[in-house]
């Protein structure tokens, strides 16, 4: 339950009013707003200008409150992060939810966190007025660390295939597998569609040896929703796909 509401005009507004207990950001609310019984302040961030999306050397910097419709229609952003958003959230739910809000809410089902993680995307955190850092998002989602999330980075320069299986074609994936391939060769393999986070199931030189490595990921990746044996055959045929599709 929403108990008090700040709209701040600054960022150093912000970071003093979320020292305050019990208050969190607010994104595109889409979760923040669901009744709950716990008080919350929330602190509004949309006049703080953290909604640009704009290339940064060789990267994309995308501004913690762009929202996932922007992005999804950015010609800057992979087509392969185009699909993982469409999985995310119907059209509705990508119009108010924000990329910070939807990372930090995400779990191992969420296909836009998958994506990220193959990506080796960069998180940067405002922990108070003088300390702001950079982390993988490997890091970010193994401690959820505190801070306010301003922008998210991804490498431009990059091959990404994204693959899912789902019941229906805009369902939340059973089983999902993101592939990031730099000019080096270096390939990462994530899967989602299981857990508290996605996995990462390969981090390697090269792309050599990604089927086994998404069905060792998966060999326990059961739950109400598919069995393990399921979902470890389903993630080596996936990552074989994005093999493909990289090609
Ligand atoms: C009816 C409905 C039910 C839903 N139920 C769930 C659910 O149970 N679980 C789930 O995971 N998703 C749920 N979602 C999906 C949720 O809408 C998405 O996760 C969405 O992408 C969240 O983005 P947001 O910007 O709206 O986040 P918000 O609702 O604004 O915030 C979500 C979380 O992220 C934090 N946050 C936001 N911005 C920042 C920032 N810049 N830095 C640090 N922290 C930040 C907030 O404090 C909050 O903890 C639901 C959506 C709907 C419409």
């Amino acid at each position: 339950m929403i108990t008090a509401y700040h709209r701040p005009k600054t960022l150093e507004e912000a970071l003093e009013l979320l020292t305050q207990p019990d208050t969190a950001p607010l994104g595109g609310g889409t979760l923040l707003s669901q009744p709950t019984t716990a008080p919350v302040s929330v602190v509004d961030l949309q006049l703080l200008m953290l909604d640009q999306l704009a290339p940064k050397g060789n990267d994309l910097e995308i501004g913690a409150v762009c929202a996932l419709q922007t992005l999804y229609q950015s010609e800057r952003r992979p087509e392969a992060l185009k699909a993982a958003i469409q999985f995310e959230a119907p059209l509705n739910l990508r119009n108010s939810a924000t990329v910070a809000g939807t990372i930090v809410a995400g779990d191992g089902r969420s296909p836009f966190v998958t994506m990220l993680l193959s990506m080796d995307a960069k998180i940067t955190l405002q922990k108070s007025k003088t300390d702001s850092q950079t982390i993988g998002i490997s890091e970010y989602i193994l401690t959820y660390p505190k801070g306010l999330i301003t922008a998210i980075t991804l490498p431009s320069n990059v091959k990404t295939a994204f693959e899912a299986i789902s019941k229906t074609p805009t369902d939340t994936p059973i089983v999902c597998a993101a592939m990031t391939q730099w000019n080096s060769g270096r390939t990462r393999l994530a899967l989602g569609g299981y857990g508290k986070t996605p996995t990462l199931a390969l981090d390697g030189t090269e792309a050599e040896g990604a089927e086994d490595a998404a069905r060792n990921a998966y060999h326990e990746a059961g739950d109400e929703w598919a069995s393990a044996e399921y979902r470890l055959e389903m993630a080596a045929i996936l990552a074989k796909r994005c093999l493909d599709a990289l090609k």
